[in-house]
């Protein structure tokens, strides 16, 4: 090396994020324009992007910074947040998250960087540890059947509310009980999908259940000031009278609680956050929800369940998904897409390193401690207002302004509520030295005998748990609970499951609208430290002023990148957002004296959860047609808005559209809209096309939700986490979602559980925009555009590219059309998909927005090495398919219908026209090969018998 002359400031930039990030480098992409003929990237970009839409300034965003810089601020501001010893309680609790799980799962990209397992042949492993997940929280329940999770208990709560609903054809009423010792962010959520379904709300005392004429009732079991009721007797009341009830409860208390199913409990939810997943400020946790065997097949968000492979042998697959909003659409029973599959799979192995005997120890020593805190205070004379508790004690007549001060000087949070008393919940990481504390800064008593008070508790047998309420029944007895206690066979387990999984450790997931780029490292690192993970999402404001820095900072990237005034970080997923955006615009046009206004006009290639939005705020929704090009029908639009003028709400438009481009009217749809007296959402999950280039707030939108888990690098998580955030212009400001622990006014249209939702994750997104900086953005824009452009380019010799924009660019994503190889021979886009999986890819989406189709979305962060690869396996797959076409292979015995192939191809005796080096090899790399660990699964098997628990061991294999 010969010194380098060049200044300093050049030097600084050795460990620029922006390369660290994309794909393409200087070497590779003028490589790829000349192969497309370009001349430059900006001559593609003036071809795709109608030019009144394009920005003409950079993005107001601080200059970049490298990994390092970006790591050092983050810590700055995890340390504003103050981490105090946690007895909030409120539906969260501090965990010990064991050691084996964050390193093994939460930090692992092999986990957290998979697809929602739509694949099921590569997804074995997910759907495995999901099914633990639903086998867990069926036995602590003691309810028939589980789902994978929903986004939080509150939206839990309010999708119980609708089952109970649709459900419930015994009766007439329109009312629904909901106890007011249900947790207040509940309530709150509920009173917001209520207002719209025209549900009346009826709270009081759970006791008072029966005196009113119900169709549904919600009750929390414990109550959220520690009381516990007794269940049978509510259950019973309601079933008395013909009402479904659903019992919200907490999954550690059922360890030593008799579960609501033994007593025929409707629904079960609850949340699953203290099962070894942090607090976060809220989120992302799992919330769990379980039903009765008559309403299994109601239920809503994702199942899974047990099926077979065209081998006969055991293999896992998302069940019963025609009932999901994709299929049904504004009759979907629920809009949930993205839901919390990391942290279920968190909360599932907790289960399983702790088996039922720990789980059991670890409640048993929350009560016992819970317990002699109860006894220390009455044998001081404080008064405890229930003598039925499991973790939580509430106390009156304490001069709370003194013990506030006199706790917080020991750095501890206690709930002081709003009726004057205090409630205190203890949980997993509580010691006998912090119930020593509590007792002194209570009782202001300072050595009280720890020891003398146990004996005592032991001598009385004193116990806050009801004697007919002691849990009876088993839970945890799958064996898959008791085999992996020892740290070597539990880490040996997981990397089994992770095995079987393709995610983006292995190859580019080319999933077109989901958006699966690189999730960096260092935007990762920050989530699991204490400053961001610790932190009680009802902690003092003054303790989280981190958070808020974060948040304030995040909402200010956000709006300069997309042109909105406001942001709301409440929703915690796309369809959540896109709720939260339509209730902002209803409440706003119901304060302009426009409150009739109820139709929402949607393209026919909308994403499915966009009608299933709208139906949940109590519109109407009218399709509008797509041209021949793909684009939005203007002339249909115009006489449909025409039609509807007197009651047009809204329009929901995705843009780049769903079909893959820029199209050129979006303005003119815009204004039609607003001509009619309408209001423009636009769906921001394909943002990554235009971060730099265009913002929605410009061109015409009035809301927008961006998906941070796809644009904004939150990684997948195998079907959650994400983060829904939206965008308002000023006029929808005062109509975004509030929350009860932040404004202190219930009643304030809440749409999840916290009022951040998930808020732990955001530093990921944070440090995206901050590392890459206005330019970097820009450029991974024009990348993702690039490599889209580049592989419809290859394909289109080979495939026909279904939509095109009026210069014949693709956006960021194109569409491939496998309708006419089908008609000429049978293939379908099931099959390509299945056969890519013996190249090592995982598919395209399929079938959408289009029949028959796949749609792929590279995005920026796959080089041109990745994408050669990619699409050499889809040529070489049409090569495949002209041979069938040729008549070489049978049409039904040929290496797509029999893909995906496994290691029991190998083994098995083949009646096969070809052998097993195409099968298994088919790109010759056999040093590299991804093997799916079963072969095609059986949906309609599934589906049909449909079984959502963990088999009997006899079916694992070698495990
Ligand atoms: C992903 C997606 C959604 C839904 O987002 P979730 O976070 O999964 O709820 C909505 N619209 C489009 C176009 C999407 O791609």
């Amino acid at each position: 090396m010969t010194f380098d002359s060049r200044p300093l400031h050049a030097l600084d930039h050795s460990d620029a994020f922006p390369a660290r990030h994309n794909g393409p480098d200087d070497e590779t992409l003028p490589t790829m324009l000349e192969a497309m003929g370009l001349e430059s990237v900006e001559q593609l970009l003036a071809n795709t992007l109608p030019d009144p839409i394009r920005i003409s300034e950079p993005l107001q965003l601080a200059p970049p910074c490298s990994e390092a810089q970006a790591l050092s601020e983050l810590q700055t501001i995890a340390e504003r947040n103050q981490v105090f010893r946690c007895h909030l309680g409120q539906g969260y609790y501090p965990t010990h998250t064991p050691s084996v799980i964050t390193r093994n799962l939460l930090e692992n990209p092999g986990w957290y960087t998979a697809y929602t397992p739509y694949q099921p042949e590569i997804s074995q492993g997910r759907l495995e540890a999901l099914l633990n997940f639903q086998q867990m929280v069926m036995d602590m329940t003691a309810m028939p059947i589980a789902n994978a999770s929903l986004l939080d208990e509150a939206t839990a709560a309010a999708e119980a509310m609708t089952l109970c609903r649709r459900a419930n054809r015994k009766h007439t009423s329109n009312a629904f009980f909901v106890a007011d010792d249900v947790l207040a962010q509940t309530q709150d959520v509920i009173a917001t999908r209520a207002h719209y379904l025209g549900i009346e709300i009826i709270t009081g005392p759970a006791a008072s259940l029966c005196e009113h004429d119900v169709f549904g009732a919600l009750i929390q079991y414990s109550g959220e000031s520690g009381y516990i009721h007794d269940l049978p007797s509510l259950i019973s009341a309601a079933h008395d009278q013909k009402a479904m009830i659903a019992v919200a409860c907490d999954l550690m208390s059922l360890a030593v609680l008799e579960a609501p199913g033994t007593w025929q409990a409707d629904i079960a939810l609850g949340n699953s956050q203290r099962f070894g997943v942090p607090m976060g400020f809220g989120g992302p946790h799992a919330a769990f929800f379980a039903v009765s065997d008559a309403l299994k097949r109601m239920m809503p968000g994702r199942v899974i369940g047990v099926s077979r492979d065209t081998r006969g042998q055991l293999a896992l697959r998302m069940a019963m998904q025609t009932r999901e909003q994709h299929i049904r659409r504004e009759k979907a029973t629920s809009n949930i897409c993205t839901a919390q599959a990391l942290l279920a799979n968190m909360a599932g192995f907790y289960a399983v390193h702790h088996g039922a005997k720990g789980i059991h120890t670890i409640a048993s020593r929350i009560h016992r401690l819970t317990t002699l805190l109860f006894k220390g205070l009455q044998d001081a004379g404080i008064t405890v207002r229930h003598s039925r508790y499991f973790d939580t004690l509430t106390l009156d007549g304490l001069a709370v302004s003194e013990l506030r001060s006199r706790a917080l000087k020991q750095g501890i949070n206690l709930y002081y509520r709003d009726d004057g008393g205090v409630s205190i919940s203890l949980n997993e990481t509580t010691t006998r030295e912090h119930v020593t504390d509590l007792l002194g800064i209570i009782t202001a008593d300072s050595a009280p005998d720890l020891s003398a008070l146990d004996q005592e508790v032991i001598n009385q047998a004193l116990t806050g748990l009801p004697g007919d309420l002691m849990r009876k029944s088993d839970y945890l007895t799958h064996p898959v609970f008791t085999r992996y206690h020892s740290e070597t066979e539990l880490m040996r387990y997981m990397k089994r499951l992770e095995n079987r999984d393709l995610s983006l450790v292995h190859a580019m997931i080319p999933l077109g609208s989901c958006t699966m780029k690189l999730n960096a490292a260092a935007e990762m690192a920050p989530i699991s430290w204490p400053g961001f993970a610790d932190i009680h999402p009802f902690a003092p404001r003054d303790q989280t002023a981190g958070y808020q820095q974060l948040i304030e900072e995040l909402s200010g990237f956000l709006t300069a990148i997309t042109g909105y005034e406001r942001i709301s970080m409440q929703p915690n997923s796309g369809a959540q957002g896109e709720y939260a955006g339509l209730i902002a615009i209803r409440r706003y046009q119901a304060a302009q004296g426009e409150g009739h206004r109820r139709i929402c006009l949607i393209p026919s290639s909308a994403h499915g959860t966009n009608p299933a939005s709208a139906t949940m705020v109590d519109m109407d929704v009218v399709v509008v047609n797509c041209d021949r090009e793909g684009n939005i029908d203007i002339a249909d639009l115009e006489s449909k808005a025409d039609k509807h003028q007197a009651n047009l709400s809204a329009i929901m438009l995705t843009y780049p559209s769903t079909h893959g481009v820029f199209e050129q009217n979006v303005q003119q749809a815009c204004d039609i809209v607003h001509r009619y007296g309408g209001q423009v959402y636009i769906d921001g999950a394909n943002m990554n096309a235009q971060v730099g280039l265009a913002r929605p707030g410009d061109y015409g939108g009035d809301v927008s939700h961006l998906n941070l888990h796809k644009t904004f690098c939150i990684p997948h998580g195998g079907g959650g986490p994400g983060m829904g955030p939206i965008g308002v212009k000023a006029h929808l400001a005062p109509y975004l979602p509030d929350h009860v622990h932040d404004s202190g006014k219930p009643g304030s249209m809440a749409v999840s559980a916290a009022a951040f939702g998930s808020a732990s994750i955001l530093p990921i997104s944070w440090a995206y925009i901050r590392m890459m900086g206005a330019s970097g953005l820009t450029q991974a824009s024009r990348l993702a555009i690039v490599n889209a452009n580049y592989i419809a380019h290859q394909l289109a010799p080979h495939y026909s590219v279904l939509y095109r924009g009026h210069k014949g660019q693709v956006a960021h994503e194109c569409i491939l059309d496998v309708r006419p190889l089908k008609q000429a021979t049978g293939i379908t886009e099931e099959d390509i998909a299945k056969r890519l999986m013996d190249y090592g890819f995982h598919a395209p989406t399929m079938s959408f927005p289009v029949g028959g189709t796949l749609m792929i979305e590279p995005t920026e962060s796959e080089s041109l090495r990745e994408l050669d690869r990619f699409c050499n396996a889809m040529i070489s797959i049409r090569h495949e398919i002209q041979r069938i076409e040729d008549g070489d292979w049978p049409a039904d015995n040929n290496p797509l219908v029999n893909a995906p192939h496994t290691h029991r191809d190998m083994l098995a005796q083949t009646d096969r026209p070809y052998g097993l080096d195409l099968a298994l090899f088919p790109a010759g790399d056999t040093a590299n090969k991804f093997w799916p660990s079963v072969n095609r699964v059986d949906n309609v098997f599934g589906d049909r018998n449909l079984i959502c628990s963990c088999p009997s061991i006899d079916h694992y294999r070698n495990d």
